[in-house]
């Protein structure tokens, strides 16, 4: 059994976790931006893309937090939304871009990186044309719509000799690191199967229910966070994969999305992977069940607030702003000249699992996952 201080002493650094907990809340909104003002020349500058919910509500304000990189600018179709961005953020007028004058960024020296927050059938045209501008990019999730998409973007990239990461922010979770390092390890033994499931009740006439712009419906948006748990818990990619539809009870909701779904992954050495998602329906976790004990954490996928247990008692990490984490992490491996943990090839494969899930779905068949 191992100890959970020790653990947890060595996660905090080997992560560098304890220097992300500092206690920033406390401070105004205008002492953090002071204190960016005056040590930005140090930091790269990140242009978001799209200024809807996740950019307001979580990266602009992690961009508040990061040590490496620092909000520099905008790209955004709502000229009403400009003035209050610019004053919360302060923000240059030369800062500010349209999506007519985009490519004009490209001219912009304190922009180092472009950050697609835009609907997901956008994320391929506004990637693409952040490398044609020169920038580095970093697109949110899911990565594209399609692989064909992902190719494109992966292609812009090389071209440009840019980097492209994905908003994998998980991936800086400490109780998902966690889950992966238990696995991993094999701490508990060799996994036996693992579980996992994200949904909540979305509102009708949005993006995420429009099969054009979202590209399906909570598979894309939230089932990806489960079948990347289910990845960097067990190490694995998966073989193959069944999946069938959720009753569609409310289908004037749903006109051409799933309502919900479930899905079996094969694993190599006969793990299975049995995931879900829902646009109707609240759950949010992870589980693993290893040889000598199951591991877990629900919730699992939430920006803060995440819980886990293991056969040795209840998971204690410290909070961190996630979304600072991973924009600090991308920032630091383009100074560095290191590839980022979270590149457009991990986008790319989540999206040929979404598209084999879809597959199966729709025609009631086993479909094997090819690279
Ligand atoms: P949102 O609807 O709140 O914002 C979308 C933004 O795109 C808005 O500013 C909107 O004005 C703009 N937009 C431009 N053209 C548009 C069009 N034709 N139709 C609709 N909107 C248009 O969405 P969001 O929740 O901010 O999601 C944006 C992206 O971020 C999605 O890809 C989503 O999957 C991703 N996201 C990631 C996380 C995460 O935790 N990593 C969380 C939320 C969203």
């Amino acid at each position: 059994m191992e100890n959970k201080n020790t653990s947890r002493r060595t996660f905090i650094r080997n992560t560098g976790v304890a220097a992300l907990g500092l206690p920033f809340l406390q401070h105004g909104i205008e002492t953090l931006n002071k204190q960016h003002m005056e040590s930005k020349k140090d930091k790269l500058g990140i242009a978001l893309v799209g200024l809807g919910g996740y950019a307001g509500g979580q990266l602009a304000p992690a961009l508040l937090q990061t040590e490496h990189c620092y909000l520099a600018g905008i790209v955004t179709g709502s000229p009403d939304k400009i003035p209050l961005w610019q004053k919360k953020y302060n923000i240059p007028d030369k800062n500010v871009y349209n999506y007519q004058n985009f490519e004009s960024i490209g001219n912009n020296p304190d922009i180092d990186i472009i950050y697609v927050v835009l609907p997901n059938n956008m994320h391929a045209e506004y990637t693409i044309r952040g490398f044609d501008a020169g920038k580095h990019v970093i697109c949110e999730k899911p990565m594209a719509i399609n692989v064909a998409d992902c190719d494109r973007m992966i292609a812009a990239a090389k071209k440009a000799g840019k980097e492209l990461s994905i908003g994998y922010r998980l991936h800086f979770e400490p109780y998902n690191l966690e889950m992966a390092r238990l696995g991993t390890s094999k701490t508990y033994g060799a996994i036996k199967k693992m579980e996992g499931g994200f949904g909540f009740k979305a509102q009708a006439g949005q993006w995420r229910l429009d099969k054009k712009m979202a590209g399906g419906g909570p598979l894309m948006d939230l089932g990806v966070y489960v079948i990347q748990g289910m990845c960097y818990t067990s190490g694995l990619e998966p073989l193959s994969v069944t999946a069938t539809e959720g009753t569609k009870t409310d289908p004037a909701r749903f006109p051409d999305v799933e309502q919900s779904l479930s899905w079996t992954f094969e694993f190599p050495g006969g793990i299975t992977g049995n995931g879900k998602s829902s646009y109707d329906d609240s759950y949010n976790f992870l589980r693993a069940e290893a040889e000598k004990g199951d591991f877990g954490l629900n919730p699992a996928y939430n920006y803060n607030g995440q819980r886990g247990t293991t056969a040795a008692g209840v998971m204690d990490f410290p909070q961190v702003n996630q979304q600072a984490r991973q924009m600090d992490a991308f920032a630091l491996s383009l100074k560095n000249k290191t590839r980022s943990i979270v590149p457009g090839e991990l986008g790319r494969r989540d999206v040929r699992y979404l598209q084999a899930i879809y597959e199966s779905m729709a025609t009631g068949k086993k479909v094997s996952i090819n690279k």
